[in-house]
């Protein structure tokens, strides 16, 4: 009998690490340089009895990140995972969290003195996501369920719209967005301060009086630039603002929402339980928007969302990737009424879309969750050989 068979354990024989790279044109300007390639980057774990469960890890940036993350996979990750076994019978979270945690306390130091806690726990949220894929697959059932399952759809807003560059301006992507039935959009500034004016009044003109406007400055500001912006956001009637200054600097946060009034969204670069705790105790913080592939964890996730309601908090996590982290965040907010909204990327996404057999499925402001077992994400045949080397498009 394998150890499959037997007591529900199971062994992982091999961890992999899969990537992609898809060409964007025109470029996705950003605070802090243009996005030329949308990439996925997964960690694949193979047990003895051949099931693969994915996760996927957060390279948008630097360009070098899918090259720095394959070695600190297979370099770091790999050799403290592979020949370990996992029980995922009663209690799959708490077999996963120990092992994630076990990797995690041999890394840490060596992330420490390398200066990088960020891409260590952008890779352990690779690991962790792919074990969950494994325990629900294991089980048969979508992670929803096992996490305890409340609902089968989740509120989403457009995200991604912004400068564009080939003649489709803010305007005309807010209009398509309210076509699609999409509530609520978030513009992308920090660009420059005649940009940034342009696509607010371009944005709220094409808004009406019922569509919500959300914004990202991408820490694109200092202090004197964002309550310079204030008023402009204000008028526009922005509901809250992303990162207005450096996301993991409260202080500057809370002299922004002080003199201004604007509620503050963070969380995509906050790292560890301290910075949580931070966003949870500040009165700035509206919004916190922790990100599976980059920040938090499925587990630690779930865990926020009892945090944030008793803090009297949003939780609407951050999401810029591909198809496993977008499957990994709607399993949790199908499993915590804490997640009021997920982020929905509105520009073309082939690491999203074009690996999928199945497509997401979205009604107007709402995503439905995927249905398959584990993450329910089943990736197009060819696509996981595909991804074994950068630039190749499925
Ligand atoms: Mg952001």
């Amino acid at each position: 009998m394998g150890l499959e068979d037997d007591n529900q354990r199971v062994r992982i024989r091999e961890v992999r690490f899969r990537s992609a790279e898809f060409p964007v044109d025109p470029p996705i300007l950003m605070a802090h340089g243009a996005l030329t390639r949308r990439a996925l980057a997964l960690v694949e774990l193979v047990t003895d009895g051949g099931v693969s469960g994915l996760g996927e890890t957060w390279v948008n940036y630097p360009a070098w990140a899918v090259t720095e993350r394959r070695a600190t996979v297979e370099q770091g990750v790999a050799p403290l995972v592979t020949g370990q076994t996992l029980d995922l019978g009663a209690d799959p979270s708490a077999a996963i969290a120990g092992l994630v945690r076990r990797v995690a306390s041999r890394l840490a130091p060596l992330a420490r003195q390398w200066g990088a806690p960020g891409p260590l726990q952008q890779a352990l949220c690779g690991l962790e996501q792919a074990l969950w894929d494994l325990a629900g697959k294991h089980a048969g059932r979508p992670v929803a369920d096992l996490l305890g399952r409340c609902r089968d759809r989740v509120g989403v807003y457009a995200s991604g719209l912004g400068p564009h560059g080939r003649g489709v301006d803010v305007a005309e992507q807010v209009r398509s967005c309210r076509a699609e039935g999409f509530t609520a959009a978030k513009l992308r500034l920090g660009v420059d301060r005649a940009t940034d004016q342009r696509t607010l009044r371009s944005a709220r003109d094409a808004a009406g009086d019922e569509f919500e406007l959300l914004a990202d400055a991408n820490q694109g500001w200092d202090l004197e630039e964002a309550l310079r912006m204030a008023p402009l956001l204000r008028e526009c009637g922005v509901a809250w603002v992303e990162e207005p200054v450096a996301g993991d600097r409260v202080a500057d946060l809370e002299e922004f929402h002080r003199r201004t009034g604007i509620p503050v969204a963070t969380g995509e670069n906050r790292y560890g339980p301290e910075a949580w705790d931070e966003a949870l105790r500040s009165p700035a913080v509206a919004v916190l928007q922790p990100d599976v592939s980059k920040t938090t964890g499925l587990a630690a996730l779930a865990r926020l969302c009892g945090a944030a309601s008793e803090a009297g908090k949003w939780v609407q996590p951050h999401l810029y990737g591909g198809a496993v982290a977008l499957a990994a965040t709607l399993q949790v907010a199908g499993a915590r009424t804490g997640v009021t909204r997920v982020e929905f990327d509105v520009r073309a996404n082939p690491a999203r879309d074009d690996v999928v057999q199945e497509p997401f499925r979205r009604d107007g402001a709402q995503a439905l969750l995927p249905t398959g077992p584990g993450l329910g994400v089943a990736l197009k045949d060819g696509v996981l050989g595909l991804l074994g080397s950068h630039g190749d498009r499925p």
